[in-house]
């Protein structure tokens, strides 16, 4: 790919060839099927410990690696964050009750490449209030996707996802914790903030390969990290949500390389969880 010429400025940034995403797609489709696997568990008196044991199992069934499973020390092979946690969570003995909202969160590598999705559930009985948190952090999701075309830049991304949360919605965006390249490593330039101004940051180019995950509280936007050293909770102990795409950046649509298919098909045929979608019907032509 000729994208290296403004190499002195996007340096640690890695342009995807079409064989390079189609390697992330697949790493993207253990992700997604896992995420769709744990939704056929989810219910109450499940612990996250089990969830991830199941996970991590089905994974390697599938020929992947869990990406999470010792980054940067961290024990299970999914982040479960329900309630007041906002992402980050580690898979605990705690039991999954109604009306919990749970956001999990699976990453894989294959053959050298990366996919990362997530999706909040919600469990039978949550509240309307709460599931207009989820929708409207679900339509988040893909009001980013829709900049994440050639010729926009990152802050287009982060305004579109900021502006409806925030202005359009009556939540907040958290600013400590940020979407990210992703690739040929988990984490890669360029830093993909859910908050920002238009026409700000790095010009995006085809083949720019994004993991966009909104993180929005339902009150204050303000979190702290629990002595365990990754738990990231709401400071004001209110609830949050958390969806996330990989993505490649193209010319007039940007391709969704992770899928929640699996998850809604779950979901249809879970009677302990209530189905999320985004909240605005526009989205109906996205694939998600
Ligand atoms: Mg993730
Ligand atoms: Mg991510």
């Amino acid at each position: 790919m000729g994208l290296f010429s403004s190499a002195a400025k996007s340096k640690k940034i890695f342009y995807k060839t079409d064989e390079e995403v189609e390697l992330m797609r697949a790493a993207n489709l253990i992700v997604s099927k896992t995420l769709g696997y744990v939704a056929t568990l989810l219910k109450p008196g499940v612990t996250g410990k089990d969830l991830d044991k199941a996970a991590e199992a089905y994974i390697r069934d599938l020929g992947g690696r869990p990406a999470f499973k010792g980054y940067n020390g961290f024990p299970a092979s999914l982040c479960i964050s329900y309630n007041d946690i906002v992402v980050h969570g580690i898979p605990s003995d705690r039991e999954f009750q109604e009306a919990d909202i749970v956001s999990i969160d699976c990453g894989v590598e294959w053959q050298g490449y990366y996919g990362d999705a997530a999706f909040t559930f919600a469990m039978r009985g949550v509240s309307s209030a709460v599931m207009d948190l989820l929708e409207v952090t679900y339509a988040a999701l893909y009001k980013g996707i829709e900049q994440a075309v050639v010729g926009k830049r990152i802050g287009d991304i982060s305004f579109a996802i900021q502006h409806y949360c925030e202005r359009e919605h009556p939540y907040s965006v958290v600013r400590e914790l940020v979407g990210h390249g992703i690739g040929r490593s988990l984490h890669e330039e360029p830093e993909m903030p859910n908050y920002g101004k238009r026409g700000q940051g790095l010009l995006l180019q085809n083949g720019l390969t994004l993991a966009i995950e909104p993180m929005v509280n339902m009150g204050r936007r303000e979190v702290h990290q629990h002595e365990d050293g990754w738990t990231i909770h709401t400071r004001d102990g209110k609830p949050s949500a958390h969806f996330e795409h990989s993505i490649v950046v193209r010319k007039g649509q940007a391709d969704i390389l992770s899928t929640h298919e699996f998850i809604h098909e779950a979901i249809k045929n879970n009677p302990h969880l209530t189905e999320v979608f985004p909240k605005s019907a526009n989205f109906a032509a996205q694939k998600n």
